[in-house]
Order: structure tokens, then sequence, then C-alpha cells
């Protein structure tokens, strides 16, 4: 899917929304002469989460619809918090969700003497000036929105004192805070944006890219258009709050009279239930060892979201399904599961593991005696092809598939009851063994009907449930790490407090005495199976080893989301 090259124009699902209105519009009036360059702006002060996908996914995904390219680039202006861990991070993110950038990987910070020499003409055109005022000083000046802003005394500034004392603050003869580059453009405006916004200051620290090279930094307002600029971008896509910066945006591009002005197009963030889609918060999260790092499955991290088994196919899916808008709304997590679901029900292979182990004894069956059953990896896809499974006199079952006094309407094995043996025979349940301390069964004695191999009885009779099962000898022990939920409430940050207070306790569970079928001995690292009647599990690319296998539930079987559109289906009748 690279950013050059058209989607397959007999493509008849191309999304469509009021941002690909107004490319496509520019298109028909030739405003940028039939080019289409967007850009995926990520700030490397942080792993990227699902809602960068939603802007991933929008600027390179437009850039291929229409034939035109997007730039990845690192906007790193602010040296604190900036890290080449996270470019790398990106770096691999953006890779992974399926998007190419061909040789077009930039850095703001390589345009840092560009910048700075805009600078010096919006100071020379009378445009700029250095502001001696402290921040607070500043902050107060500039007003409110009920209270007008009132100019700085150093607006008036000659020319030449501000290019004197911006290239002494460049080089370096000035404390943090002393002086600061301000436009000059409206005091009086009613969008604080346009009164006066600084847009470089002194800032005394290492750059991971530049390191001590520069002591003064350009503000976002001022870089990012000029980047979009540089790069010949033409449809500048950022988030909502930047809205009241658009007149800022065009201004700097007015003033300095580039040759390129691209359009500055908002869209809505996503906004993701029981989550926090904020780096900074994340960061909080890591640091506070709350999660185990960036990649902690539970992390909405696409690091995180990788690592618990999600395929780029499904947050691709869920990007396009949430579409953008211009209104703020919040996504149902239950959503992004449906996602994943569907497309792992596609592709992932079928096999059988027990959670919470029960050992099944078959009485009526030879000791010693092995039987292999061929079994499917998928039941619709045969190009998947089959393994054989291991059948022999002892087993293990789910614990929950047995109740020893069984409540209503439940189906499973019970002593007296008939079940299948999910590609095999059917078991009746003829005695229990308790754990003479505890009371608990610890281990069912079953006989087996040997004419019942096919799943079906000769004569006829039918049983109520069928449930999956591993041979004792013959499976493996496993890890498997259930995940849940990071939050326990829709919103944490709307909550009163600190978010933190609302995380999920319950969001990991780790059982470590697992049985899967031998079949998994020695799956690969990231690899996903369906554990049958279970759930959607992945090989944990970290911890999991030839020795020891550890799994990640990616989803559960159940949908919530089939649930809620059900119901809002049925709301709107
Ligand atoms: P955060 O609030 O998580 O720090 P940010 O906006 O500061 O996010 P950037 O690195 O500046 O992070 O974001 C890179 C791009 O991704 C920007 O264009 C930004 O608008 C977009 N983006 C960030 N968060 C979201 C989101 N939740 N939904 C859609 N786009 C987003
Ligand atoms: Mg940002």
């Amino acid at each position: 899917m690279k950013g050059t090259e058209p989607m397959d124009p007999t493509h008849s699902l191309l999304p469509s929304d009021f941002i690909r209105d107004i490319i496509e519009e520019d298109l028909r009036t030739n405003k940028y002469q039939g080019r289409v360059a967007t850009r995926f702006p990520p700030e490397p002060n942080g792993y990227p989460h699902i809602g960068h996908a939603k802007s991933v996914c929008l600027n390179f995904g437009i850039a291929s619809q229409y034939g035109g390219t997007c730039n990845l680039r690192m906007d790193d202006t602010d040296p604190s918090g900036e890290d080449q861990e996270y470019v790398n991070s990106i770096i691999r993110d953006v890779k992974w969700l399926g998007f190419d950038w061909d040789d077009r990987l930039y850095y703001a910070s390589d345009y840092y003497e560009q910048l700075y020499q805009y600078a010096l003409q919006l100071i020379r055109k009378g445009k700029a000036f250095v502001c001696s005022l402290s921040a607070d000083e500043i902050r107060e000046y500039r007003g409110t929105l009920t209270r007008p802003g009132k100019e700085s005394p150093y607006r008036n500034r000659s020319v030449e004192e501000s290019l004197d004392l911006f290239e002494r603050m460049r080089a370096g003869e000035f404390e943090e805070g002393a002086h600061v580059l301000r436009a000059k453009i409206d005091i009086a405006s009613p969008n604080i944006t346009m009164r006066d916004p600084v847009i470089y200051r002194v800032k005394r620290a290492h750059h991971y890219r530049t390191g001590e090279k520069w002591c003064i930094y350009p503000m976002y307002d001022f870089a990012h258009c000029l980047s979009d600029s540089i790069e010949r971008i033409t449809h500048s896509i950022c988030t909502l709050e930047f809205e009241t910066n658009r007149p800022l945006y065009d201004w700097f591009l007015d003033e300095l009279k580039v040759e390129c002005h691209p359009r500055q197009i908002e869209f809505a963030r996503l906004n993701l239930s029981y989550t926090v889609l904020s780096k900074r918060r994340l960061i909080e999260l890591v640091g506070k060892r709350v999660v185990s790092g960036w990649d902690d499955p539970r992390m909405p991290t696409l690091a995180g979201i990788r690592r618990r088994g999600y395929t780029p196919e499904a947050i691709r899916d869920f990007c396009e399904r949430i579409g953008v808008a211009k209104n703020e709304s919040v996504i149902d997590m239950a959503l992004l599961e449906h996602c994943v679901r569907e497309d792992l029900n596609e592709r992932a292979p079928r096999v059988m593991a027990v959670l919470h182990p029960l050992k099944v004894v078959i009485d009526n069956y030879p000791e010693g005696q092995v039987e292999e059953f061929d079994c499917p990896y998928h039941p619709q896809n045969s190009g998947m092809g089959s393994r054989k499974v291991p059948f022999s006199r002892v087993l293990f079952i789910e614990q929950e598939d047995f109740m020893e006094n069984p409540a209503k309407k439940f189906f499973r094995l019970a002593p007296g009851r008939e079940v299948r043996l999910r590609y095999g025979y059917f078991i009746k349940c003829v005695n229990v063994v308790k754990d003479p301390k505890t009371g608990e069964v610890i281990e069912v004695h079953c006989t087996y009907d040997p004419e019942t191999r096919s799943g079906f009885a000769p004569d006829g009779r039918k049983v109520e449930a069928t449930i999956h099962w591993v041979s004792e000898v013959h499976s493996v022990t496993a890890e498997v790490r259930l995940y849940d939920r990071l939050f326990r409430v829709p919103n944490p940050m709307g909550e009163s407090g600190d978010f933190t207070e609302y995380l999920n306790s319950k969001s990991l569970e780790i059982l470590k005495s697992c049985r899967v079928e031998p079949s998994l001995q020695g799956a690969a690292r990231g690899s996903r199976f369906q554990f049958e009647r279970v759930g959607y599990f992945c090989v944990d690319p970290v911890d999991s080893s030839g020795k020891a296998l550890v799994f990640n539930r990616t989803v559960t079987l159940r949908d919530s989301w089939a649930r809620i559109s059900e119901s809002f289906k049925k709301h709107q009748k």
C-alpha cells in the first residue's frame, strides 16, 4: 500500500468524507496543479497509539486514493521528552500498519536553520519582535476570552534591536525566559492565538538529534506550517483543537510569501472508551509501572495492541469504520474488539486449549492406546489444512464444562450425562473423585462409546453439548494471560480525581497451568489462534519461548458489539 500507488480503481467502497470532498474539489479546480501531498507528523515523545492510527490511515489512505504522496515527519521541535526510541517506535508502527513513505522520512529538526531564517525575515518585515516580558507577564498581557489583550511594551522595538537580540538569543547569551520572539499580529484579536504569539523561546536542553547546537526552539505553530510548506504539502490534516490556530497557520505563510501554502483541515480526534489516548497519560502509566511498558498488551499503543495479537488489517478496518467527522465523539471499545474478532475469525487456525484443567479418565479406553484425530484448522477454509490431535485414556477438559449438580440450563458434562468431545467420541460421566479435604471434584470418570468416533451415534441419540479437551500426556503446559480493559469506567479522564484511580485491578489475570494441544509446541512468536470455545490468542512475542509457551488473549469470542448494535437497531424501530 504505497503512498504513491493509487488504490485499485475498481474498489467500489472507497471511503468518502468531508476531507475527501475538499480534496476532490481542489483537484477539480486544479488548486495544487493536481497534486495531493499529505503528511503524518508525530512528535517523537511517546509511542503511537490507536488515535494516531486514525491519522495515519487517513493521511496515507488519502494519498494512496488520489495517487499522491504522504510523508512521515517527526515533528521534533521541543527537545524535552523527545527521543530516538520514540522515533523508532513510530517508524515500526506505521510500517506495521501497512504504510510506506518511500524515502520521505523527514524531521522538523532538519529545518531549524531554515526556520530561523524565516524568523529573521519576519523581524525585518516588522512582523516579529523580541519581547522581554516574563512568561507570566506575557500570559497576563495576552488577556483571556473575556479580557482584551494589552500590547507588550517591547512591541515597538526597532527592527535592528530585535534582530540583534534574536541573534544573541541564538548565540546563547540569554537565560531561559529572558527574551522570546513574538509575532506582531493583533493583540486585540478575539482569537487569543492571534494575540502576538510567541514563536521562539530560549530552551537549554539537549535535543536528541541536534544535541547542543541550538538553544532556541521554534514553537509548534510557527514550525508546523513552515515544515508543511517546505515539504510542499497540499493538505495539512490535523485534529480539531488546532481549528483556532488555522488563522495563524495561514498568517505565517502569507507574511512569508512562501511558494507553497498548504490547506489546513481539522477533523475530530479518536476517543475510545475504557482507555486514555494521550501520550502524556500513557507515559504516566509506564512511569508508574502500572503497566509493564509501552507494549503492555493492555495499552492502547500500537505496540501494545500488536503484542496483544491485533492485526494491522483489523486496525485499518476499524479506522475505516469510524470514518472522519468534524464533531467529537467517543467510540466504543467494543467496536475495536469486533473488528479484530472478525478478522481473526477468517485467519486464525482453530486449536484446542484448556485454561482451567479438570482431569477426565475414560475408564473403558485401553491404557496406553493412542488415536490420532485429523482436525481441520478452519471450519470454512479447508485450505488452512489440518493437524493430528492425539486422544488417549486421560484427558483434560475445562473445569467449567463440568458440574456435579448441574444448574438449570447447564447442558454440559454432569454425572450420568453424555456429551460429545470436539472431533471425537461421546463420553458419559459415570463417577467423580473428590479431594477428601476440600470436597472439590478433582477427577471425572467417564465411559466412551466407540461407535461415535464420527461425532454421531449410530442409534441416532443426541447430546446437548460438545466440549473441547486435550490429552493429558500429549498436551503442553502453557501460561495464558487474560486481558481485560485497562480502566473500569468508560471515561477515566472525565471522572473526579486522578485518572489512575479508575484502573481496572482485574485487567490482567495470569493462568500458569493451562494445557494446550501438542501442535502448539514451538508455535512462532506472534502467531495467532482461536482456542476453540474460548477466544483468540497469540503467542506472546516477548516472553514466549520454545521452553515455555506464553499466550495473550487478544479478544474473547463473545461479541458485545453485535449486541450493542442489535439493541441500537431495536431502539431505532
Ligand atoms: P497526544 O495527545 O497523544 O500527545 P498529540 O496530538 O500530541 O497526541 P502528535 O504526535 O502531535 O500527538 O500527533 C501526531 C498526529 O496524530 C497529529 O496530526 C495529531 O493530530 C494526530 N492525533 C493524535 N492523537 C489523535 C487521536 N486521538 N485521533 C486522531 N488523530 C490523532
Ligand atoms: Mg502534539
